[in-house]
């Protein structure tokens, strides 16, 4: 694990505000963060990675939520809803089915918008107002744009979203258009949507805030130092696997950054890393082959197609940050089916935890790991659940069970439950109607 390594402090600290510097993953340039607004390196337009002088240990950590980590954020504070804190759930049936020495979910979809996006925004919307920029924007499956809008209206900044025509669930169309963004529906995919937007901030006439964005990722860290801690509290040592679904891949990039991060600090020890394990839906699923192909970069999909509309991408932005930290911490990629999926959400929802198609795909992917025997017994398993189940109410409706049509009194209920009439619904009627 050669590469966890980060190095302590910036060849030239002039470039350093906050004591944080951009650093290119490509050419090893460094640019000044809060001067100019820069999304990728000036030099080679490789990916930039926020670094600090300092990296924290565990005990410089306080408070709660996104915040408590501000020793490894680039601000003391930001626009806050508040963010993080979300549950490590026990979910002992399926931890028993698949057989594991610990599975826990850690439930995204508890944060304020219902996804773990908010954890970005609370330091991206921060980065926003630093910069002095008056119009956010993003492209979106969906859950991006329910988070900045609902930041960017916090923050009282103009909030513009890019949103695939018809492939947004319903939810979180609802969330963008309630807290005031300006939605334009693009006749194209997700990717296509990237790309404008990415033009359109190139322009300046938006500041971007997909995860192409650095500082995003530095809130989602907050994922991996929430689960170190908590799993840490209860079992007394660090989880040996973390199974996400990926989309963009800005999730596993954020977690890999998070770990190298506890390692340079000094807390993590390298042996002690999880295992980065990224799970895509079969009809997007670049990083996967990308993985199994060992490239470095992911050869671009044109089309498409999930129920999980929100790892519905096929040119994952964050690839190049995100493949080292599945090889680096002796990860896997894996793909899935939608019918794998939609089981896996019912599957959690018997837990008594409602996570809409994407966040299933962890799950999904854990149960093949499994069955394919990559993963061992012995492991404690924590798998990412990214979204809550009310984003995608049609997607819920469709895996669950069916209403029952029954007549307006107790007796056609009764009948009903006792299973009395095939046709309940019908008889329930005529009951009414004779009775
Ligand atoms: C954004 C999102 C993902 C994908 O995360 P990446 O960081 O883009 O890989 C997965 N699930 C849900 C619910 C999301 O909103
Ligand atoms: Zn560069």
């Amino acid at each position: 694990m050669a590469d966890l390594a980060l190095p302590d402090s910036p060849d030239s600290p002039d470039v350093a505000g906050n004591g944080v510097w951009l650093h290119c993953i490509e050419c090893g340039d460094k640019h000044p963060p809060f001067e100019e607004v820069i999304y990728t390196c000036e030099s080679c337009g490789g990916l930039l990675e926020v670094r600090y002088e300092q990296y924290p240990t565990f005990d410089a950590f306080e408070g709660r939520g996104v915040w408590r980590y501000s020793a490894a954020l680039p601000f003391e504070e930001g626009v806050t809803l508040p963010e993080g804190d979300t549950p490590l759930h026990r979910v002992p049936g399926l931890e028993s089915e698949v057989g594991v020495r610990n599975l826990r979910l850690k439930h995204e979809g508890m944060n304020p918008t219902g996804s773990f996006k908010d954890r970005g925004m609370t330091v991206g919307v921060r980065v926003a107002e630093a910069l002095g920029v008056d119009r956010l924007a993003c492209a979106s499956t969906g859950n991006t744009s329910a988070a900045l809008s609902a930041y960017g209206a916090r923050a009282g900044l103009e909030t513009l979203v890019l949103l695939p025509a018809g492939k947004v669930a319903a939810g979180k169309i609802a969330q963008a258009s309630l807290h005031g963004a300006r939605i334009l529906e693009v006749d194209g995919n997700f990717d296509a949507c990237l790309d404008i937007v990415q033009d359109l901030a190139d322009r300046g006439e938006a500041y971007l805030l997909n995860s192409l964005n650095p500082f995003r990722l530095e809130g989602q860290k907050t994922i991996g130092l929430e689960i170190l801690e908590a799993f840490y509290d209860e079992e007394g040592r660090f989880p040996d696997r973390v199974i996400l679904p990926v989309g963009n891949a800005g999730n596993t990039a954020a977690l890999y950054k998070c770990f190298r991060e506890m390692v340079a600090g000094g807390d993590l020890a390298p042996g002690d890393v999880p295992r980065l394990t990224g799970v895509q839906a079969e009809g997007a699923a670049p990083m996967v082959e990308a993985i199994e192909e060992g490239r470095e970069d992911t050869r671009r999909w044109e089309d498409v197609e999930t129920v999980a509309t929100a790892i519905r991408i096929g040119n994952p932005v964050n690839a190049p940050k995100a493949l080292p930290g599945i090889r680096e911490t002796g990860g896997t990629a894996v793909a899935v089916s939608d019918s794998e999926i939609t089981d896996a959400q019912r599957a959690i929802a018997g837990e008594g935890i409602g996570v809409e198609p994407a966040s299933a795909a962890s799950v999904a992917g854990l149960r093949k790991l499994r069955a394919a025997g990559e993963i061992e017994d012995g492991e404690d398993v924590v798998c990412l659940t990214t979204g809550h189940l009310l984003k995608d109410p049609d997607a819920a409706a469709a895996a669950g069970a069916d209403p029952e049509q029954v007549g307006d009194s107790t007796e056609a209920v009764l009948a009903h439950l006792a299973g009395r009439t095939g046709l309940s619904g019908l008889l329930g009627r005529l009951g009414r109607l004779f009775g």
